[in-house]
């Protein structure tokens, strides 16, 4: 605080200064320090200008400046943030227009420069750059779930348009230039609120923010001035995925392909046999009614190729049997889920005579038990 120039001295004028000197201090230094008329040092000129603003905001305000004589820079320290002055404390904005014209605003905001802590400018309307980290699907089958596999995955990234160089507008045509924003693609409103202004700048409404009206746009790029083009790159996917499993791929790993991280998100097919439950398989095997009767071995399919599962004499339709570690890998950590097979007992048809002889046979046992 005690290295702060003082107020009287930054403005260049007397602890006695009326308001009208103060007020004509102000407009010669605001125009000896605005960054456009300094182009060789904008920086420092940016900061003169703040200073010599802050000084005006606190010495034209007879509250302010009673305090600030009476206690120095402490004075009207709860005036203004933590951070000291910033343009949100600043109230004079139409001493500033009266200087420079209605433009300033525009001229500062945009270059997004100076007055961007200004008032709380937000900007409104205009694309913003996409945020999310770019998200591309790949569907793979279950088999290649099971085993994991390399594959190509095609990551789409906009590009100038190469009919148009990125005019958007056909060849032999060039865009004209948009009269409502005059070209500048946004347009400004002010808004009261509490003791200041907002000014609120938004994309025009006439050209969508671009400036330029497109009136015989590009085939190619149907007047935006950019293509997709695809990026092809090489994605592991791990053993054991499932359909929503997210891979982050950076932009590192990828080979300089790609220009930003991006999320391969995984779908996996369904299977017309294996039923997946996390990582275990469901699988429905049927059976004879004599296997289930006598006991036999059924070969099963899993995702490993046949296994033999052993059937005991007696087994009821709808029983469910395990195969231990025949179900997916685990994608965290070792070991695999379980595999589980679903018997159903096949009634036999089209009987012979012979067949149904003996079943009738089969039927008398068994009523005589
Ligand atoms: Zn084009
Ligand atoms: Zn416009």
């Amino acid at each position: 605080m005690s290295d702060k120039k003082d107020y009287y001295e930054i403005l260049e004028v007397s602890r006695t200064a009326s308001k009208e000197e103060i007020k004509a201090a102000y407009r010669t230094l605001a125009k000896k320090f605005h960054p456009d008329l300094n182009k060789d040092n904008p920086k420092l000129a940016e900061q003169k200008f703040k200073e010599i603003s802050e000084a005006y905001e606190v010495l034209i305000d007879d509250n302010k400046r009673a305090k600030y004589d009476q206690y120095g820079h402490a004075g009207v320290a709860s005036d203004f943030g933590k951070e000291g002055f910033t343009w949100r404390d600043f109230s004079h904005v139409s001493d500033l227009e009266d200087i420079f014209g209605h433009d300033i605003f525009s001229d500062f905001f945009g270059r997004g420069s100076i007055f961007s802590d200004f008032f709380g400018t937000r900007k409104w309307g205009f694309e913003q750059p996409e945020q999310r980290i770019k998200r591309v699907q790949v569907e793979i089958m279950l088999e290649q779930a099971y085993r994991g596999i390399s594959t190509e995955v095609a990551v789409p990234r906009m590009d100038v348009c190469a009919d148009c160089g990125g005019t958007g507008a056909a060849r032999g045509t060039t865009p004209k230039t948009c009269t409502y924003c005059k070209g500048k693609g946004e347009i400004q409103q002010e808004q009261l609120q509490g003791f200041g202004r907002i000014i609120k700048i938004g994309a025009c409404h006439v050209c969508g923010g671009r400036g330029k009206i497109i009136d015989h746009p590009c085939p190619s790029c149907h007047g935006c001035g950019e293509v997709q083009k695809l990026d092809k790159i090489s994605v592991k996917i791990p053993q054991g995925v499932d359909s929503g499993t997210t891979l982050r791929i950076t932009a590192d790993k990828a080979g300089g392909k790609l220009k930003e991280d991006i999320y391969v998100i995984i779908s996996v097919q369904p299977h017309p046999v294996f039923h997946r439950q996390g990582s275990d398989i469901y699988l429905e095997k049927s059976i004879t009614l004599i296997e289930a009767a006598l006991g036999s071995k059924v070969e099963v399919p899993t995702l490993d190729g046949n296994a033999l599962m052993k059937i005991p004499p007696g087994t009821q339709t709808d029983t469910l049997f395990r195969l231990r570690g025949s179900g997916m890998p685990l994608l965290k950590g070792h070991g695999y889920g379980d595999q589980y097979v679903r018997v159903m007992v096949r009634t036999p048809k089209d009987l012979t005579k012979r067949q149904r002889e003996l079943l009738e046979e089969f039927e008398a046992i068994e009523m005589k038990k």
